[in-house]
């Protein structure tokens, strides 16, 4: 057990952030006792904070910072010290620094409004939050590639629509997601709640005069419904507002084992501009092992019959760090991924949340070739013309990486990049979908969120409706 003591502040959950980086979670405990083996003091008389490492009670690294009062220097100090120590004790590599929780690309923003040229940012993302080189570079360029899509309007709003139904469970798997054998009922009553759910907040947005900007249609896998109830669901939409005006559509078609010609055409002809196929690796013994009923060659099928309907935007995800890949498995993904040439490509490092099966086996996995395969895949995007356009963290990466979109000129997914920027307000529809409200005079964004479960979002729907229309209505 890794025991840490506090001297002077109460940063327990930032310092827990820092050491989690090291260690695993469950060996970090804090302590009032004398003895310790990590202690992390501030001391605002003399203006220091320190961060000190024991080994047999005899210090070992002792890291010390000088403050101001300023109660954001303090706690950045608190982590900045840690890091160091950390780092010196293990000689670990934490490329992302003391930046966990944070959305990178917002502090960059920030330096933007404050008209720091590029050597200041990169200086201010490397002293202030202890990035690499190599990251802070990826940072400011994914945030200068955004910056045109950060234009704000209030009478723009964009729709988000979770649909909880897959083929199969993938084992990695920590959303809501419900295999649609056997639930045949459940996605009936599914379906017309979020038919309910669709029709009145769309009235009462377009009757306060919102325009929507953009959809995104998410979940689960959208195409894991059956033709008629994809009809059903866009029929809904286009009830309401002229989808063929809709900047952008995305559905996630994700699993190719759920795509067939039927569907694509439904989602076609009400003018879903982007659809997802998802691979995540091209390797059929590693699908097997994540529990995705598929093969790679259903893939390529799929993404060529999406391609003859005339779908000219598609979006590939791919997961690195998957059970048992090695860099040449990374390397046949992305040679079979590059052949199709997809409009964009975006790469995830695996994450073993709470829900997931995986975390329910106890799988922990430190793969020391996960920071090669991630270069493999990016340098894959960039070498036929790809830029990266948006990112987000994650906790419980397998390894402290990042999850980046990356695109071919003028492909972007806006809603992504908007939803990951906050700069727009999202109406969320379906279980667990959350509505974001965004008070930009107040820098704030409100969440409202959908029940989780589906049987309870369907006999909740008035009160789900209800509360969120509430809350849109304060937006202005
Ligand atoms: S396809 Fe996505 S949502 Fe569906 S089970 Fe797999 S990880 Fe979960």
């Amino acid at each position: 057990m890794i025991k840490v003591k506090l001297n002077g502040h109460d940063y327990r959950y930032e310092l827990f952030q820092i050491i989690s980086l090291f260690y695993n979670k469950n060996e970090i405990e804090f302590t009032d006792e004398y003895k310790c083996s990590f202690e992390s003091t501030a001391d605002l008389n003399e203006l220091f904070v320190e961060f000190k490492i024991y080994e047999d009670d005899i210090l070992t690294i002792n890291e010390k910072v000088n403050i101001t009062y300023d109660k954001k220097n303090i706690k950045n100090a608190i982590k900045i010290t840690a890091l160091r120590a950390l780092k010196r004790y293990t000689g670990s590599n934490i490329p992302w620094g003391i930046l966990v929780g944070i959305r990178p690309t917002k502090i960059v923003h920030e330096c933007f409004k404050e008209n720091l040229n590029n050597e200041e940012i990169l200086n201010y993302l490397i002293s202030n939050y202890e990035l690499s080189f190599e990251k802070a570079n990826l940072v400011l360029e994914v945030a200068k590639n955004e910056s045109k899509f950060l234009t704000y309007n209030e009478k723009n709003i964009s729709l988000y629509i979770d649909v909880p139904f897959c083929p199969t469970r993938c084992i990695y798997c920590s959303f809501t997601s419900t295999p649609v054998f056997g639930n045949e009922f459940l996605i009936n009553g599914y379906i017309e709640a979020i038919q309910r759910e669709i029709r009145e907040t769309l009235r009462f947005l377009t009757a306060k005069g919102f325009n929507i900007d953009r959809i995104y249609i998410g979940g689960g896998t959208p195409t894991a419904l059956s033709p008629y109830n994809l009809d059903k669901m866009f029929n809904e939409l286009s009830n309401h507002i002229d989808l063929l005006r809709v900047k952008e559509i995305t559905v996630e078609a994700g699993r190719p084992d759920s795509i067939d010609e039927e569907k694509l055409k439904v989602i076609k002809e009400y003018g879903c501009s982007r659809i997802s196929i998802n691979p995540q690796t091209m390797n059929d013994d590693t699908l097997k092992r994540i529990g995705r009923n598929h093969t790679s060659k259903d893939v390529i099928e799929k993404y060529i019959l999406a391609r003859n309907l005339g779908f000219n935007n598609i979006n590939m995800d791919v997961i690195i760090g998957l059970l048992g890949e090695t860099k040449k498995d990374v390397e046949n993904t992305m040679k079979k991924i590059k052949t199709l040439s997809p409009e964009s490509i975006t790469i995830h490092t695996m994450a073993v949340k709470r829900a997931s099966v995986l975390n329910e086996r106890g799988y922990k996995n430190k793969n020391i070739e996960t920071d090669d395969m991630y270069s493999i895949a990016s340098d894959s995007c960039r070498s036929i013309g790809m830029y990266p356009y948006y990112m987000y963290r994650q906790k419980n990466m397998v390894s402290p990486l990042e999850n980046v979109g990356y695109c071919k000129k003028d492909m972007e997914c806006v809603y992504n990049i908007q939803m990951i920027a906050e700069n727009i307000s999202i109406a969320g529809i379906g279980p667990g979908a959350i509505t974001k409200l965004l008070y930009i005079d107040e820098n704030r964004i409100e969440r409202v969120a959908n029940v989780k479960d589906i049987r309870e979002y369907i006999s909740r729907i008035d009160e789900m409706i209800d509360k969120k229309i509430k809350a849109l209505d304060t937006l202005f």
